[in-house]
């Protein structure tokens, strides 16, 4: 499951295991979706769900990981916190792409689940999934990358949203 922008980019050149389902909406529509519908996929099948969401989208959906953790869904969830609506400042930056800046990994303690998983480094990515593979409990993971941190294909597509309309935006 993906949430839209550098989420939904990245785990389409990704490699899962054979017979994986990859949910995703259609680029730019519902900023937020994931959270809840990751609640759906892993009610309605006992298949294990990874949910790639961006801070941006994770804190439109946010309460529902209590849910998750109440009907003990063994969700694997990763917070790209990348402080803001990354997909926005690939376009044109400003103070409006800023967010609050939540504590992603203290959340899933707080809704009643296991500690949360703060990751700054690729060593630590690599500790936390595996701790992910064993545990039979839902799984948080928040991974703090820099705010202009973005992948090709999302900065590439910001540069040509950017060319589009670079006459609709005043500096
Ligand atoms: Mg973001």
């Amino acid at each position: 499951m993906a949430d839209v922008g550098e989420c939904l980019y990245s785990t389409t050149s990704m490699l899962f295991p054979k017979h994986t389902t990859f949910i995703a909406q259609s680029f730019y529509n519902s900023i937020g979706y994931s959270v809840g519908a990751s609640l759906g996929a892993s009610t309605a099948q006992k298949r294990r769900t990874l949910l790639f969401v961006g801070d941006g989208s994770f804190q439109i959906g946010a309460q529902e990981v209590s849910t998750l953790i109440n009907y003990d869904c063994k969700s694997i969830i990763f917070v790209l916190n990348n402080q803001g609506y990354g997909i926005e400042r690939a376009i044109h930056d400003g103070p409006y792409n800023d967010l609050s800046p939540w504590k992603y990994h203290l959340l899933s303690e707080a809704f009643g689940g296991e500690p949360g998983i703060l990751v700054e480094t690729e060593g630590q990515l690599e500790e936390a999934l595996q701790i992910a593979e064993k545990s039979d409990k839902l799984t948080f993971i928040e991974i703090q990358v820099d705010k202009f941190d973005f992948g090709d294909t999302l900065r590439k597509a910001g540069a040509a949203m950017a060319e589009s309309s670079k006459n609709s935006y005043e500096d």
